[in-house]
């Protein structure tokens, strides 16, 4: 009986090999020269031997080492042998083209890739220690999540932020991500130990649809399950959020106090016209989010009607409040979202 069940299950793999055989060819990772062929998620890649062992001890050894005591593991494939592996094919898609055609992901020639192929490389990378691979994701995972102000990317500082989880490009870090890909980003961080990211990575968290952080990300391709935060991040990402928006009011509410005061050169201006004022930062409220409005550049709230409604005198301390506020909660960022106990940052 048990004899049978395994025959059958092995007809019904071989179908299903043949049926995703498809996948490795669109990839160009079916070479009919290969002389491995790895098995993830029922697609097959027939690559080299020689190729992988070079790249990565973990390979090496198992193509070497006797095969277990599981049939499985003994299966040839037109009298090439298979290894069963156990990752996401995509990931190891995603590996294997960048063992094949890396000079297309490093130096001079690095082009612009999705968040998944990074995290595909450090995951996959780690595991097999392809310590090259591993170490240029989490370079470029850090300047994507940088630890200083002034190298975190326009769309996220800038005045026309949309909070939607629309796809955005990060030039520095060459990288296509969505907001809601940050979610992957402190997982990575914490099973990886990279700390650094952890702050900026929360904040953009913060700013997703409580929903989608409380239901998880769904994930593309074969992977059936979600992105989700753990329940101590979860808590951690939902406190972040209620802090910040309890900053941003109690600093508008001091910009408003200042206008008027010190040095301002027009007071009667400036005091007609400070509740005027104050509606045009609630209205920006309204677009933005008050999340979204901490790191907002100084020009977030003017439009041009700054300057109309105050003097240049107020009009100067707002912009520096402002300035000053904004860095203020960025470097707060780890109080806000209690990682204090993780090292200090830019580490
Ligand atoms: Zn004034």
């Amino acid at each position: 009986m048990t004899e049978k069940v395994s025959k059958k299950r092995k007809v019904e793999e071989n179908i299903n090999v043949e049926e995703n055989q498809k996948r490795a060819t669109d990839a160009g990772l079916w070479f009919e020269d290969g002389n491995i062929i790895l098995i993830a998620q029922y697609t097959p890649f027939k690559v080299h031997r020689g190729l992988l062992s070079r790249k990565s001890e973990v390979f090496r050894d198992m193509f070497t080492l006797p095969p277990p005591e599981s049939p499985n593991k003994c299966d040839l494939m037109d009298g090439i042998p298979i290894v069963h592996m156990s990752d996401n094919w995509e990931d190891l898609s995603i590996v294997l083209s960048v063992l094949y055609d890396g000079q297309a992901f490093f130096g001079f020639q690095q082009q612009i890739i999705h968040f998944q192929t990074i995290a595909a490389l450090l995951r996959l990378g780690h595991k097999y220690g392809l310590t090259e691979l591993e170490q240029e994701a989490i370079a470029r995972l850090k300047r994507l999540f940088p630890t200083e102000l002034d190298d975190f990317f326009d769309e996220y500082t800038g005045s026309k932020y949309d909070r939607d989880n629309r796809s955005l490009c990060c030039p520095d870090s060459k990288i296509h991500l969505k907001s809601s890909d940050a979610v992957e980003a402190i997982n990575l961080a914490r099973t990886y130990n990279i700390p650094s990211i952890l702050p900026s990575a929360f904040y953009i968290c913060s700013r997703l649809p409580i929903n989608l952080l409380v239901k998880g990300v769904p994930t593309l391709g074969s992977r059936v399950s979600r992105n989700m935060l753990s329940r101590a991040d979860l808590v951690r990402c939902l406190e972040g959020q209620i802090e910040l928006s309890r900053r941003y009011v109690l600093r508008w509410e001091t910009l408003h106090e200042a206008i008027g005061k010190g040095s301002c050169i027009d007071t009667k201006l400036c005091l007609s016209s400070k509740l005027e004022w104050a509606k045009e930062g609630h209205r920006a409220w309204q677009y933005q989010d008050a999340i979204g409005c901490c790191l907002l550049d100084s020009d977030w709230a003017t439009s041009g009607r700054s300057q109309e409604l105050l003097c240049d005198g107020c009009d100067g301390k707002r912009e520096s409040l402002w300035e000053k506020f904004r860095r203020e909660t960025w470097n707060d960022l780890s109080v806000i979202f209690d990682l204090q106990n993780n090292k200090a940052r830019g580490t």
